[in-house]
């Protein structure tokens, strides 16, 4: 007999450098697909696996704030949203959350899980590029004991798929995760937003118009504080954001 569904709490984690449309249309696609009325973006701080960020953690925090507030507010661009779905403008609600902190050490994924677990199901949302590295991950093999993933598709092709000798077992749906406590995986067929923030770095060291990759407060932020090699543009509009967003120099 089925297990009775619980409520999850859905995670989409990342190093944000910086967030992007991508990043919110995936956070609300896992979200609704799972029945969760929240899902929190989690930045890894001081990630430990790749190239340094080049954003400096505060500011990819206080531009993760901003991204929430935007999303929260129904103020994202309509590519965020692609088809436009009226439902899906506000919900599910995004939390933006630092849980290792921004002067803290390195950050481990499975440390932050086991720190949040003991409530509801733990589901970490990531991409099919994420899961392909997901091996090398620190005490990856704790990770199945803690959480169940959903996977997003993303342009390109598609990395090896290691859950299986990770111990995840698949499940039907996104809905079914919610029937085990841990240690299952689904893969969502949703379409995701063809953004990366690697693009997104490189349309700016160009001085091109990311405007229509990022929350317009993001964009803003980056252009104010001189982000990825964006030319600086104070504007008087813009002064608040870096007070609102604790983003000083
Ligand atoms: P970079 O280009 O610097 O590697 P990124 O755009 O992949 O950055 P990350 O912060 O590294 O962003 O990604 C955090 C998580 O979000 C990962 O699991 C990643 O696969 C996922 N993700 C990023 N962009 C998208 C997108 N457009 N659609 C769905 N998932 C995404």
């Amino acid at each position: 007999m089925a297990a009775t569904r619980r409520n999850v709490y859905p995670i989409l984690g990342g190093t944000f450098d910086p967030v992007h449309l991508g990043h919110l249309h995936a956070a609300r696609a896992g979200g609704a697909a799972l029945g969760a009325s929240c899902v929190t973006l989690l930045l890894a701080a001081r990630p430990w696996h790749r190239a340094p960020p080049q954003a400096s953690a505060r500011d990819r925090a206080a531009m993760l704030r901003l991204a929430v507030d935007d999303a929260n507010a129904g103020r994202l661009p309509a590519t965020a949203n692609d088809p436009p779905q009226p439902d899906v403008q506000r919900h599910p609600t995004l939390r933006a959350s630092e849980q290792e902190g921004v002067d803290a050490g390195p950050s481990y994924t499975v440390s932050t899980l086991a720190a949040i677990g003991g409530g509801e199901p733990l589901v970490w949302l990531l991409g099919d590029d994420a899961l392909a590295s997901i091996g090398s991950w620190h005490r990856v093999s704790e990770l199945a004991a803690l959480c169940h993933l959903l996977v997003f598709r993303r342009a390109g092709a598609a990395g090896p798929d290691p859950t299986r000798a990770l111990g995840f077992r698949p499940v039907a749906s996104a809905a079914a995760l919610g029937r085990h406590r841990c240690g299952r995986v689904h893969h969502l067929a949703a379409p995701t937003l063809d953004i990366s923030a690697t693009r997104v770095r490189e349309r700016i060291a160009g001085q091109a118009d990311a405007s229509a990759l990022l929350p317009a407060r993001v964009w803003a932020y980056i252009r104010r504080r001189g982000l990825y090699g964006a030319a600086r543009t104070p504007r008087p509009a813009d002064h608040a954001l870096g007070d609102a967003a604790g983003g000083g120099q």
